[in-house]
């Protein structure tokens, strides 16, 4: 059985997750305003990639025979204007999420709960990856500065982005 303060900080997560993939969907269509493709579906793919994240929390409180309540999800803000300002916004987002999963970790520790310790280890890599994925672009951008045609060439790396389902846990 999860204890309730897990199971209330992985329904928090689970929002949060869920709030990722509204904000990124968000950022999406800002791109697509811009007509940069690969923008787009490197957004597209992290929508996916959130939900998945989200799913796999959903799926783990029932495993452990949980109660499985869903929150409201916040409204989005991008805040940022070009595809530089919007990738600011991206790290600071991950770099918060990394927070609440470090938070969850602690709290799994306080209350003993190795289960899901190890299984929030997978978040844990999931983060250092997200983290260094997103600094990569945006330190490309970065280099990109007000360069049309080098900004068109990342477009075009980030339109070779796929989803690929994760095996969480
Ligand atoms: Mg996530």
């Amino acid at each position: 059985m999860l204890n309730e303060k897990m199971e209330k900080e992985f329904n928090e997560q689970i929002n949060k997750e869920l709030f990722s993939a509204y904000l990124y969907l968000d950022m999406k269509s800002r791109f697509a305003e811009m007509n940069l493709q690969g923008f787009v579906n490197w957004m597209d793919v992290q929508v996916q990639e959130e939900k998945a994240h989200a799913m796999g929390m959903y799926n783990y409180v029932l495993e452990r025979g949980g109660k499985v309540e869903l929150l409201a999800i916040d409204k989005p803000e991008v805040e940022g204007k070009t595809p530089l300002e919007i990738f600011e916004q991206v790290l600071k987002h991950e770099e918060f999420v990394t927070s609440r999963i470090n938070h969850l970790m602690d709290v799994a520790d306080e209350v003993r709960d190795r289960a899901a310790l190890s299984f929030l280890d997978w978040y844990l890599k999931e983060q250092v990856e997200e983290e260094s994925n997103v600094g990569g672009v945006l330190a490309t951008l970065r280099l990109i500065g007000e360069d049309k045609k080098a900004l068109l060439m990342l477009d075009k790396d980030l339109a070779a982005r796929t989803f690929v389902a994760p095996v969480i846990g």
